[in-house]
């Protein structure tokens, strides 16, 4: 048995990385080590690059309206080399009745858009008198409940986007807390928005005009995020190659970690894996979970070169599942970052696969790139043969927030509440985007440093953006 440390984390992705960056930071003399099973850091971030093409396995970018984000960036030096895409001048579409709508990023254009009758619109309204809905409904039943159905294709391409996953089976309350407690507070998300606007208003001040935040990224891809927090923790914080298969508490209360190579011993423990990896290796530790696993959404993306094509403007578009179309929609990487094509070409990513379509995954890469080719092209005019085409197949599924996550979400609360110096976190246990991760991995860093337990603040209501 070797090596004693304050505090081993599981999982070099970007929330074990987050973690051991916020922790060597504050105290470099905190004995910090990450475990990691695969050989190289990064998790499901991972970029491509190929003939000057670039493209993204997994994430495309993150939203710069988060404070902990933001603070990452300075303190490692990122700010300097990020890349904007700025949501106020790069709009996206919805591909309804096969067609391609823009949608708006302001509210006001919004309403005044043609995206449904004006008699639906009033729909809408009417949500200002509807009670909230009691039980745990699934995005599309509350969402109906409270919009009409005129919003539902709308709904259905926002997990689309995010989740890739099936409104039909997403909990409200699970991937959008805020929204749920803003219907509770305010007895309406029109009532409760307008409270929030005015208030922004008045912490803004007069004059101030509302800024919409920017997709970001860096000029080779969101590899560099991982890449930068891997250099500034050193590779003897870092064990690569290195599966934990079992992990238990000894009488004293120290943490045993066990891998291939050897067991390691640590004062704090944190598990900062995807749900499903987490509860794999919590069933040695805990009685049994209300869930065994989630479902996770796994995607594949088809990247397409071309010459003197011209994409529409924009970030891209989403198809809703009623559209019944090959792909769950396509990103015009071009469009949105420099230098992500060679000279006179662009780069466009389509997306196959998701919570609804697993099947599609096991086609071989000839026939997606075929059918997905031939889905692209029937919304936007491309010549015939693109110069450039391959297929990226992520590392990891999305993980999916449907029935009995909450449980499972209050199960880990207690678990952790009765374990001092455990921590569970990363993809899937708070949210799923990166932001959500960075955020629950500064928690716990100032929380290990501070040995008090700090409250997550209240669900923040996201705002939607397309
Ligand atoms: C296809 C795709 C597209 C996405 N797009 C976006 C986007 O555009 N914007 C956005 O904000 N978010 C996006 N996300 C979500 C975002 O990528 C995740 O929130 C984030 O990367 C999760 O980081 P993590 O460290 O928690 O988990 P992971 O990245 O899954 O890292 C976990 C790490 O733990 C390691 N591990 C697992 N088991 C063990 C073990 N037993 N022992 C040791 N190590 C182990 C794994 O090898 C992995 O390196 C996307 C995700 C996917 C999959």
């Amino acid at each position: 048995m070797t090596h004693f440390k304050d505090t081993i984390i599981i999982g070099a992705g970007l929330t074990g990385l987050v973690i051991g960056h916020k922790i060597n930071k504050r105290h470099p003399e905190h004995q910090v080590l990450l475990l990691e099973k695969s050989a190289s850091t990064g998790g499901v971030i991972s970029s491509f690059s190929e003939s000057g093409y670039l493209a993204e396995y997994g994430p495309h970018g993150f939203l710069d309206n988060c404070a902990e984000s933001r603070e990452l960036l300075e303190e490692t030096g990122l700010e300097a080399e990020c890349v904007r895409a700025p949501l106020k001048t790069f709009v996206r579409y919805v591909c309804i009745d096969s067609k391609l709508m823009l949608i708006p990023q302001s509210p006001l254009k919004i309403i005044k858009a043609p995206l449904i009758p004006w008699s639906d619109k009033l729909r809408v309204v009417s949500e200002l008198f509807k009670k909230p809905l009691s039980g745990e409904p699934t995005v599309a039943k509350w969402a109906e409940y409270r919009f009409g159905s005129a919003l539902l294709p709308y709904v259905d391409a926002v997990f689309t986007g995010t989740y890739a996953g099936d409104y039909n089976e997403l909990k409200i309350d699970a991937v959008m807390p805020g929204l749920r407690q803003m219907e509770k507070e305010h007895g309406s998300i029109i009532r409760g928005a307008i409270a929030k606007a005015r208030q922004a208003r008045k912490s803004r001040g007069k004059g101030q005009k509302l800024q919409m935040p920017s997709m970001t990224s860096f000029p080779d891809g969101m590899q560099r995020l991982p890449q930068r927090l891997t250099e500034l923790l050193g590779q003897e914080r870092i064990r690569l190659n290195c599966e934990v298969t079992t992990i238990h508490q000894s009488p004293q209360g120290e943490w045993l970690v066990e891998t291939a190579q050897e067991t390691f011993r640590a004062a704090n423990l944190v598990l900062a894996l995807p749900v499903n990896q987490s509860l794999k290796l919590l069933s040695t530790l805990a009685g049994e979970p209300p869930l065994k696993k989630i479902p996770e959404a796994w995607i594949a993306t088809v990247v397409f070169g071309f010459g003197q094509a011209a994409l529409p403007p924009g970030f891209g578009y989403l198809n809703p599942e009623r559209e019944q179309r090959f792909t769950l929609g396509t990103l015009f990487s071009s469009n949105m970052f420099p230098n992500r094509a060679p000279d006179g070409h662009v780069v466009f990513e389509t997306l196959i696969g998701g919570r609804r379509h697993p099947e599609r995954l096991e086609l071989d890469d000839e026939t997606l790139i075929e059918q997905a080719l031939a889905d692209v092209k029937a919304l936007i005019e491309l010549p015939d043969t693109p110069l450039f085409s391959r297929v990226l197949r992520p590392s990891g599924g999305i993980p999916q927030l449907e029935k009995g996550y909450s449980r499972l979400l209050h199960w880990r609360n207690e678990l952790v509440h009765k374990n001092p110096g455990l921590y569970v976190c990363g993809f899937g246990w708070e949210g799923i985007g990166l932001n959500d991760m960075i955020k629950s991995a500064c928690l716990i860093g100032d929380t290990i440093l501070s040995k008090e337990v700090q409250t997550q603040e209240q669900a923040e209501a996201k705002k939607i953006y397309f």
